[in-house]
């Protein structure tokens, strides 16, 4: 299957295919395959609620069926040597003297590991090879749904012996302290607590969630820019800081706001001269987008699809010109996207500065969608589009 076309399904790999890959490099595994096991984790993408989640607010990201999956053997050595498709270097961990971060992938694996263990659970060694659908750097959470995966196959049970919330926590604090990203909780959340056919709307304060149904008929749609997010982790710390600068002087004015989750737009316009410019643009676009979220939770439910496209293209604009982290490759997939027939609602999606958008479009249009974008943007952007439709799937969890 190419992957500019086509359900992001039919380019997964089957449990036996990475079993049989194992076996290869595993002669423990070749001579006694009833000793594998397999773990699935999700990417997801984000249908609304962008640069929220560090701001204490709400997200609806759904888990996405380009995956991250784990064919592995238990070992009782306390060593884990995991191979990927996707990197040559290998992970190789004494999980008695896990290595400090080395730059890497392999720092997802040990960070996953030092956070397990800092939360009390037992981690086991194991022997495994990694095979991955998801785009890396593309916005989708492949770091995720490395780290949840990991976490799966390190609990040496099935499932791990907590909450998927709990874990995602885990993992975050893992992408947090070793790797050295300050990301919020979605993308862990969205990985390990995916739901089949729906997006989970998360309050990032109380951690409480809901399933919000995709409506009948409609596909997501996600489409590559073909540009790997570019300047991310620096601009990303730049956009908290001012997030916490805002929330520094509106406390000020008003006590007990501990996150831009405490302010209202009447409030942000009564304080809007003391606040520095970009910061107050900055702090415009994160109030407007919880709104938004919950807008479109009620939108969805109402097959309200006239103000999903609405709220889609609301959140873009302020993403692009309040928040300004999306790039001209993103307008342009958006505005070719959202001019299309059938199309309820496009906007660029994760992080920004490249990466992919996210469209809801009717299923009979989704075609038409696919041939636009894989002509008009790649002539006009110059750049390799790929385009997935995309199933709403459950989080991680055993291979079967
Ligand atoms: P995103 O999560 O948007 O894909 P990140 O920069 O957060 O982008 O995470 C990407 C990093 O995750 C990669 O640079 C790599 O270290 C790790 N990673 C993701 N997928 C894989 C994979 N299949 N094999 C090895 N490492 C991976
Ligand atoms: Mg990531």
């Amino acid at each position: 299957m190419s992957t500019s076309g086509g359900s992001a399904a039919s380019t997964l790999i089957d449990r036996a295919t990475l079993g049989d890959r194992l076996a290869a490099l595993d002669p423990v595994a070749a001579a006694d395959p009833s000793t594998i096991r397999a773990v699935r984790a999700p990417g997801r993408v984000n249908l609304i609620g962008e640069h929220t989640d560090y701001n204490d607010g709400f997200v609806l990201p759904a888990a996405i069926d380009l995956e991250i999956r784990i064919a592995y053997r238990p070992t009782d050595d306390r060593r884990v040597v995991l191979a990927s498709d996707a990197d040559p270097i290998l992970a190789e961990i004494d999980l008695e003297a896990p290595p400090p971060p080395r730059g890497d992938w392999t720092d997802y694996v040990t960070g996953t590991a030092l956070a397990m263990r800092a939360a009390g659970l037992p981690v086991t060694g194991f022997r495994g090879v990694l095979a991955s659908t998801v785009p890396v750097g593309a916005g989708l959470s492949s770091s995720a749904a490395l780290e949840l995966a990991v976490a799966w196959a390190l609990s040496g049970e099935a499932p791990p012996r907590i909450a998927p919330l709990d874990l995602a926590r885990i993992a975050q604090r893992a992408e947090n302290e070793h790797v050295g990203v300050r990301c919020g909780l979605m993308d862990q959340f969205a990985s390990a607590s995916g739901r089949p056919g729906a997006a989970v709307l998360l309050d990032c304060r109380t951690l409480a969630s809901r399933p919000v149904p995709l409506p009948d008929g409609l596909v997501l749609v996600v489409a590559h820019t073909g540009l790997p997010r570019a300047l991310g982790a620096s601009a990303y710390n730049e956009r908290r800081a001012q997030c916490e600068a805002a929330v520094a002087t509106l406390a000020r004015y008003r006590p007990g706001i501990g996150a831009l989750r405490d302010v209202d737009e009447a409030l942000l316009d009564a304080h809007a001269a003391t606040l520095d410019p970009i910061v107050l643009k900055r702090a415009r676009h994160v109030v407007r987008e919880n709104a938004r979220v919950l807008a479109a939770e009620r939108a969805l439910g109402e097959r309200d699809l006239g103000t999903v496209a609405r709220l889609f293209a609301e959140s873009h604009a302020s993403l692009r010109d309040d928040y300004e982290v999306s790039c001209p490759e993103l307008d342009l997939l958006v505005e070719i996207a959202a001019g299309s027939p059938g199309v309820h609602g496009s906007r660029m999606t994760g992080a920004g500065f490249g990466g992919c958008t996210v469209t809801l479009a009717e299923a009979g249009a989704v075609d038409a969608l696919r041939m636009r974008i894989l002509g008009e943007y790649a002539d006009r952007s110059g750049r390799e589009p790929r385009v997935w439709t995309v199933d709403a799937v459950a989080g991680a969890g055993e291979l079967a």
